[in-house]
């Protein structure tokens, strides 16, 4: 009998892994997949395909086209063109495409449903996360973006002799670097409001998940999305990435803090704006007033959705020492009767690993940890007879400084819980990190939890969520403090910054200078009695 470990199961799919059978691909096919393929610019040199392959099993599920920087030149131009009409439209014109876009994502869940799942290997409850997100992106700007966009009436320099309006013009085209976590809200909801202000878009998904940005681009056309306002390149972030940046005139880049790094360096050398939304070390904190069970069932979702691999996860867990041992009993009991698989349905509590380096990451933290002290309290192990790239849910008690698992970004279903005594000890811990993307606080007084949440350098905070409670707040700015990037996404800003502000002014009657006939020195008194004045008139100061 062979038995099956991680190394001989990895190996086997590392030499030559076999094409995944067409009933396995639920409501897809090799056929719908190879149509999509077609949605990408070719400029000629193109050789030989990239594969996708699907983690939860390692087997081969399709190949696309290998871009290259000429595929980007074509994608941008083609996408600057669509955009000089498209700026003309309305904006009600464009959310009536959005709101198209929302019913019909929501309609056709079962077959995004089933490509995320294939692509990535996350429990199904994790992909339908996304398209949730993807339908309330749509629903929000389409019905919000004109409130936003304006033109707004300003007060103007000389009250009754200057009006003054702010309007907010497209950038052009907007450049998208998204990553493979979450491939189709990170790959879309960032592409909605860029499109809403007017703008093209040329998307670079990430190399591991092109598919699902391609199902979705197409079914944006099918609402009716011109056909091509948005572009998509498919390749190698380390050979697309630069030439795109160069083209774009807006670059938003979600991914990690190193790679996000390059991207502001170049978008800096040409002085184009740019977002970063990168990584995460999130704090959970249950203060000891919080109701127990809601926190532990708080803590699962937060540790182990998508199987840990999510920017706004929680991997670090600050429990008051008062309720400290019963928190932890109860959560290490859940914890290990958790389920894992990657079926397509909605069994499985938890799925699969993205990719054989995520699970070397993964276990490689964990491993560092128990070598220098720290206590497996559940999981800690590869499943390789589950699939090749699965890992358990994962408790740690015990992690100190010298750990790498303590500071740095784990991306994977651990979590180290430790006990407080104060609320200064757990604000100090929970602050302790170079990062400041999201946290969660948990007390049965949601006023204490808002003074908590002024003390804490993190852009979002959940009181008794994890981080759907900010995270869907689509009206809310969503984004991170410290190295955990720069700029928002979601609400205002989150369609501003694909815009140049613009103040258009008409002035009337007097000029803003000594009208003619009227001194230097006189004009001078003049305007400072007026301005005196002005600063006690409601409505004008
Ligand atoms: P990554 O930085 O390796 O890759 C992200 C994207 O950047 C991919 O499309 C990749 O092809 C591209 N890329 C790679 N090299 C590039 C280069 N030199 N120039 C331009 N683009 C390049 O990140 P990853 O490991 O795939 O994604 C996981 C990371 O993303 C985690 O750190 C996670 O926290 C972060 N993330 C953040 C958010 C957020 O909203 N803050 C959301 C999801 C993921």
């Amino acid at each position: 009998m062979v038995t099956l470990t991680r190394e001989t199961v990895i190996e086997a799919i590392d030499v030559e892994p076999s094409q995944l059978p067409e009933e396995a691909m639920g409501t897809l096919s090799g056929e719908k997949l190879r149509q999509l393929t077609k949605l990408v610019p070719v400029a000629g040199n193109e050789g030989p395909g990239l594969q996708v392959v699907s983690p939860a099993t390692g087997a081969r599920l399709a190949e696309y086209p290998h871009g290259t920087p000429a595929t980007v030149r074509k994608a941008v131009q083609r996408a600057r063109r669509a955009q000089a009409e498209w700026a003309e439209t309305e904006v009600a014109e464009r959310g009536a495409v959005l709101m198209r876009y929302h019913d019909l994502i929501l309609s056709r869940r079962e077959e995004i449903l089933d490509l995320i799942q294939l692509e990535t290997g996350k429990a199904r409850k994790s992909a339908f996360e996304e398209v949730a997100d993807v339908a309330m992106v749509s629903r929000y700007y389409a019905l919000n973006a004109e409130r936003h966009l304006g033109p707004h009436q300003r007060k103007g320099a000389l009250p009754g002799l200057t009006s003054t309006w702010e309007h907010h013009r497209p950038k052009g085209v907007v450049g998208i670097i998204s990553p493979w976590n979450y491939p189709l809200s990170m790959a879309i909801t960032d592409a909605l409001p860029a499109l809403m202000a007017g703008n093209g878009v040329v998307l670079k998904p990430d190399q591991k998940t092109p598919f699902t940005a391609l199902w979705a681009l197409e079914l944006l056309q099918e609402a009716g999305l011109p056909y091509d306002l948005f572009q998509i390149v498919t390749g190698k972030g380390s050979e697309l990435g630069s030439p795109l940046i160069n083209q774009v005139d807006y670059i938003a880049f979600t991914g990690s803090t190193k790679t996000g790094r390059i991207v502001a360096r170049q978008a800096a050398e040409r002085l184009i704006g740019c977002s970063l939304e990168l990584g995460g070390k999130n704090p959970m904190i249950v203060l000891a007033d919080a109701h127990l069970e809601n926190a532990v069932d708080g803590a699962i979702r937060g540790c182990f959705a998508n199987a840990g691999q999510l920017c706004i996860s929680i991997e670090r867990l600050y429990v008051h020492e008062s309720i400290f041992e019963r928190f932890v009993q109860r959560l290490v009991a859940r914890v290990s009767r958790m389920s894992l698989d990657a079926a397509l349905d909605f069994e499985a509590d938890m799925g699969s690993l993205v990719s054989r380096e995520q699970l070397d990451k993964v276990e490689g933290q964990v491993l560092g940890a128990v070598v220098k002290g720290a206590k497996i309290l559940a999981g800690g192990h590869p499943r390789p007879e589950i699939g090749p790239y699965f890992f358990e849910p994962t408790v740690l008690q015990g992690v100190t400084e010298d750990m790498e698992i303590c500071d740095e970004e784990t991306f994977g279903p651990v979590v180290s819980v430790s006990p407080f005594d104060s609320l200064e000890e757990a604000i100090h811990l929970a602050n302790d990190s170079r990062y400041g993307l999201n946290a969660s606080i948990w007390t049965s007084d949601p006023e204490v939890g808002r003074e908590l949440a002024a003390r804490i350098q993190a852009g979002t905070v959940n009181i008794n969520e994890a981080y759907a409670a900010t995270w869907a707040s689509i009206d809310a700015p969503m984004g991170g403090f410290k190295e955990s990037g720069l700029g928002r996404r979601h609400g205002a800003e989150g369609i501003l910054k694909y815009t140049e502000a613009q103040t258009v002014a008409v002035q009337r009657g007097l000029p803003i200078a000594s009208p003619a006939g009227v001194g230097e020195e006189d004009f001078s008194q003049l305007m400072s009695g007026a301005l005196r004045l002005l600063r006690w008139i409601p409505g004008l100061r």
